[in-house]
């Protein structure tokens, strides 16, 4: 019977808080999808386009149908993305290999790539990359603009130029696949290829037969070193009874054309770091600073609520503030009453050489005026007193 047998693992990592990555493994289909977006949406994209490969692939199991499959998974993700605001932008890598012979028939596969997730061929105890990744430094090694060294530090090698859901005319990689014995097939996010070099997934491949146990393996050498990113690995083997070519082959079927890289979205980043302004980002500095600014506004409406009269020596003045200050808020003199200290009765007078606080400024002006009424008729009436002695 036509059919592989898949081993598959996936880990969140060592630092990041959710896995993005989403996978399928089957006996006749296996993918990979790495979904970029914040606020789990890039989880959300992954596992829309790997179940709507699965679901189309599975009724139309045949390379053209493969490609349908990516290609319902593009528009589905894109459609997503549209109509909830916290999922736009959301997109996905997707690496996918799907059994295409029929039960009788030598194994023949499809293979398609769009992103820089990978598939690897492990043949002849050696491991080859199969596609090609579509990041903006990776891009620019192939036009001959920078070298191989240069694009493994390049700032932009997690930069992609192609994804799933993202508006733009998605262009596909494909390839036609027959295993022969002893050969296997790996597909991959990033998080394995960027942790772990090709000589050491290439030991795991030729000492490990089990595909299960290689590909949990390869998934904890990756999170041991270092686990940046999302990690998940599928080793695809031919089912026992497959019938396998002698050898292998792998036949591009699609040419893509060599345009200029161009990023669409900035994929999640290992290593580098870039400035990444997005509405997002603006958004969130905006309610920043509104609640920076309404935050100043309720201490400053609580330093300037209260008001105090004191005097200044001679005369009586009204303050506006807390009479000690309020963190960097001091009071500040709001008017002068006119009213001399000594035109007060002198338990006013007391009083005014400390704060007497008052709630408002017509509550302090009330104060002021009554304390001196109240010293005027005293005067009144000793003044009477002074009339009426003989
Ligand atoms: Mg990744």
């Amino acid at each position: 019977m036509s059919s592989i047998r898949v081993g598959a693992a996936t880990d969140v990592g060592q630092v990041r808080d959710l896995n993005e990555d989403s996978y399928s493994a089957g006996e006749q289909l296996a993918v990979v999808a790495d979904g970029i977006g914040g606020h789990a949406a890039g989880e959300v994209a992954s596992a829309m386009a790997v179940e709507t490969i699965a679901e189309h692939f599975g009724r139309h199991p045949n390379a053209a149908g493969l490609l349908r499959a990516v290609e319902r998974a593009n528009q589905s993700v894109a459609e997503a993305a549209a109509v909830q605001a916290d999922r736009q932008g959301m997109g996905t890598t997707v690496v996918a290999l799907g059994v295409t012979s029929g039960r009788r028939d030598e194994l023949t596969l499809a293979l398609v790539s769009v992103g820089d997730s990978r598939a690897y061929r492990f043949a002849n105890d050696e491991l080859v990359q199969l596609t090609e990744d579509h990041t903006v430094a990776a891009e620019r090694q192939r036009r001959g603009e920078i070298t191989a060294e240069q694009a493994a530090t390049d700032r932009q090698r997690h930069v992609l130029t192609r994804a799933l859901g993202i508006p733009q005319v998605l262009e596909v990689d494909q390839w036609r696949i027959t295993m022969g014995p002893g050969e296997r097939l790996l597909l991959c996010s990033d998080g394995l290829c960027n942790e772990v070099s090709d000589q050491e997934i290439a030991g795991v491949l030729r000492s490990t037969d089990d595909p299960q146990l290689a590909a949990t393996t390869l998934a904890e050498l990756a999170r041991g070193h270092g686990g940046r990113d999302n990690i998940t690995v599928l080793v695809v083997d031919p089912a026992t009874d497959a019938r396998l070519a002698d050898q292998g082959t792998v036949t591009r079927v699609h040419q893509p054309r060599q345009v200029a890289p161009e990023a669409v979205r900035t994929a999640p980043l290992r290593g580098s770091r870039q400035r990444i302004v997005t509405p997002r980002v603006v958004a969130f500095l905006l309610a920043i600073a509104v609640v920076l600014l309404t935050g100043w506004m309720v201490l400053r409406w609580y330093a300037t609520s209260t008001y105090y009269l004191k005097s200044n020596g001679a005369e009586l003045v009204i303050y506006q503030g807390h009479p000690s200050g309020f963190l960097w808020f001091e009071p500040t003199q709001r008017a002068k009453t006119g009213i001399k200290v000594n035109q007060l009765l002198p338990t006013t007078q007391r009083r005014v050489q400390r704060p007497v606080v008052e709630p408002t400024l017509d509550a302090a002006w009330a104060y002021a005026v009554n304390q001196h009424n109240a010293w005027k008729v005293q005067q009144r009436a000793y003044a009477g007193l002074e009339r009426v002695a003989p």
